[in-house]
């Protein structure tokens, strides 16, 4: 399977990286977002939502869970599940529906979520480098597969 490595160099970069990884994305896809607090995993889910044509503000669905963008040529749900306390909420907020359409899910903090989350397409991966960051990409599926070769 594809494992890819970048090093970003400021947050533009890794907004750029997201934008990046959206033009060669395939739907419906699943993403899961690794990496510390701080790591840069809102800032380039900001980049890949911005790049389907959303000018708004990106925050972080980190109190409400999920955050929805349902725009012109595709719906994205990003989730944030650091705070979530118990993974059967998941249940309660009907997670399987946002798996069933031709969603883009993009899903930080998945590791909160095991046992209720559908598998990734890619799982992402980003980690502190100094002052800057790094980032690491697997293909987990025959789509996610693609879709990082398209990348290289
Ligand atoms: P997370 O969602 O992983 O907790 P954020 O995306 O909120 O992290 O980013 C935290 C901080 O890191 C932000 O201030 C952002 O501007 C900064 N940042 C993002 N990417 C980089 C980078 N490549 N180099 C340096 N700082 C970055
Ligand atoms: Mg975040």
């Amino acid at each position: 399977m594809t494992e890819l490595y970048f090093e970003l160099i400021d947050a533009d970069a890794t907004v750029a990286f997201g934008k990046k990884l959206a033009a060669s994305l395939e739907m419906p896809c699943i993403i899961y977002l690794e990496g510390d607090l701080g790591a840069g995993k809102t800032t380039f889910s900001r980049g890949l939502i911005q790049s389907f044509n959303y000018q708004g503000n990106v925050k972080s669905p980190t109190y409400t869970l999920v955050e929805p963008y349902e725009l012109e040529s595709v719906n994205i749900y990003h989730f944030d599940l650091y705070r979530l306390a118990d993974p059967e909420e998941l249940e309660f907020m009907g997670i399987r529906d946002y798996f069933s359409g031709n969603n883009l899910c993009l899903i930080e903090w998945p590791e909160k979520g095991v046992g209720w989350l559908e598998p990734a397409d890619i799982l992402v991966n980003m980690q502190y480098v100094d002052d800057h960051r790094a980032i690491r990409l697997n293909a987990n599926s025959a789509r996610g597969e693609k879709i990082l070769s398209a990348l290289t």
